[in-house]
């Protein structure tokens, strides 16, 4: 095993965090992490048993039904959660180093990024100090006070590639409402959520409110059909999500499902090549690929199309392939040699099906190690076509021509997926009507924010619900009417 490149406090590496403490696992099963560049194992974690799970779902369920935290009033809670969000700001330099050693991340794009999770946890406790839990309406009889309950304990589940942002939009929001939460990581990133109980511990929050174990498959499985779970807030594959909406469904569980995407980023025929490109290119292929929201068909106009190409293809074979600890890095590897040899795949198939290769195409080269692969674009992809339908996470996008608005609107809603998507051009209020006909939660004009006030979610089988802002809050909250007979 080579070393590590973060070091890291023993309890990370022989406990979980349950109703307060730093619990050693009874469970000998360990999970081995395997660097993306060397491709060798690094380090080896644990990872819970169905009895582990258990006794952190009985640890939330003991905290929220006894316990003080779903009793305190909003400004106790928010007092506890600035405390938390300090102590979190304090380890993000940790958090990204951990991005990029655990799954790869290029250096630079982990520091960059890493911010917005910290800007989750400070807008979550700012929310809790404005926000209306009841109102008072009338009725003939009297009034209603209509009640804004936390929905009891609820499970977060995160994936891999963005491990502390994601439960960044869960973690704050949860406890935000009232709610005692289990984090379950995944066994490609288990270090971040035990540096957030970390946080938590130093916070002082009460014992049971917040707890972590690491859980592979079946174990997760466990914990989404548990009765003592009452919400499941999940992000993660399509696959695993449509799974945990079944078995919620059996005893109507309540869940947010963050899920896959193949979004769309539309160049309507005004718009400025060189400025709308400067904003997409990042944002086609972000960490190679492997984030939800990657714009991974560019739909340009027919007339345009060659000119698009040859400026997006002279765009990325600038993008900088390398070690992602180097700060020059615009690309590292992708995860794991799966991945690896997905993306591979449906290179293939693209190739297979009849798409032009523009630019990359297999392993990038000058790496005889590493699970890198080459920023790939193809052209004349058809919308039947998989590299066209498919979620591929990595590095790999389409440039498609369109005839019209009408089709541009078409071919983008021409998905299973339905999360994100993005409009180029010199008319804003033109680009924000055409958004308007995108069938998708999530869209930009002439360019990206990444904001925690604003909703996040998808549509379609991107998934159900919404993380960010009052509606992130609100899907941890359950709503109560109690009629009075008094005006
Ligand atoms: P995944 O579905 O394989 O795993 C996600 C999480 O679910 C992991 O923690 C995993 O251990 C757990 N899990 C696996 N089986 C489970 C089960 N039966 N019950 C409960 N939990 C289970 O996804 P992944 O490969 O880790 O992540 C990549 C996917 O996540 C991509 O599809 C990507 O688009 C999606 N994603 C979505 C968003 C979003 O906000 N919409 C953000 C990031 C990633």
């Amino acid at each position: 095993m080579s070393a590590f490149t973060v070091d890291l406090p023993d309890e990370f590496l022989n406990c979980f965090y349950i109703d307060g403490h730093w619990v050693p696992a009874a469970s000998a099963r360990r999970v081995s992490l395997v660097s993306p560049v060397s491709e060798e194992e690094v380090l080896s974690l644990l990872l819970a048993s169905g009895a582990e799970v258990e006794h952190a779902v009985a640890a939330a369920r003991a905290a929220f039904d006894t316990g003080p935290w779903p009793r305190m009033t909003a400004p106790e809670r928010a007092a506890y959660l600035r405390r938390f969000a300090d102590e979190v700001r304090g380890r993000l330099t940790l958090l990204a180093r951990l991005w990029t050693a655990q799954v790869g991340a290029p250096v630079r794009f982990a520091q960059g990024l890493i911010h917005a999770g910290e800007d989750r946890f400070d807008h979550f406790t700012e929310l809790l100090g404005g926000y209306a839990f009841g109102e008072r309406r009338p009725t003939r009889r009297g009034h209603a006070r209509v009640v804004r309950e936390p929905v009891g304990v609820a499970a977060l589940i995160a994936p891999w590639n963005a491990t502390f942002n994601i439960f960044a939009h869960k973690v704050p929001a949860a406890p935000a409402a009232g709610c005692t939460v289990i984090l379950k990581s995944p066994v490609e990133s288990p270090l971040d959520a035990l540096v957030i109980a970390e946080a938590a511990a130093a916070a002082g929050l009460p014992p049971g409110v917040l707890n972590v174990v690491t859980a592979g498959a079946r174990e997760s499985a466990e914990l989404v059909a548990s009765a003592g779970v009452d919400k499941i807030s999940f992000t993660g594959s399509v696959p695993t999500g449509l799974r945990i909406a079944e078995a919620a469904a059996r005893r109507m569980a309540r869940t947010t499902l963050e899920l896959g995407g193949k979004s769309a980023a539309i160049l309507l025929d005004d718009a400025d090549l060189s400025t709308a490109l400067c904003a997409l290119t990042p944002f086609t292929m972000p960490f190679s690929g492997q984030i939800c929201f990657a714009q991974t068909r560019i739909l340009a106009p027919l007339h345009r199309t060659a000119e698009v190409e040859e400026a997006y293809v002279s765009a990325v074979r600038r993008l900088w392939v390398g070690d992602p600890w180097d700060t020059a890095t615009d690309m590292g590897p992708v995860l794991d040699a799966r991945q690896y040899d997905r993306v591979l795949g449906y290179i293939e198939a693209g190739r297979a099906e009849g798409a032009r290769l523009l630019i990359g195409g297999g392993r990038s080269p000058g790496f005889d190690r590493g699970y890198y692969i080459e920023p790939t674009v193809f052209t004349q992809a058809a919308p039947e076509m998989t590299i066209a339908r498919e979620e591929i996470f990595g590095p790999v996008v389409t440039v498609q021509g369109y005839r019209d608005v009408d089709e541009a609107v078409r071919l983008a809603n021409d998905t299973d997926f339905g999360l994100s998507g993005s409009v180029f051009g010199a008319d804003v209020e033109r680009a924000f009507e055409v958004a308007l006909r995108v069938k998708a939660g999530h869209l930009a004009v002439n360019g990206f924010e990444i904001s925690a006030g604003v909703p996040f979610g998808g549509r379609k089988l991107s998934g159900q619900g919404r993380e960010g802002g009052p509606e992130g809050l609100e899907s941890f909250l359950e709503t109560k009417a109690v009629f009075m007979p008094t005006p």
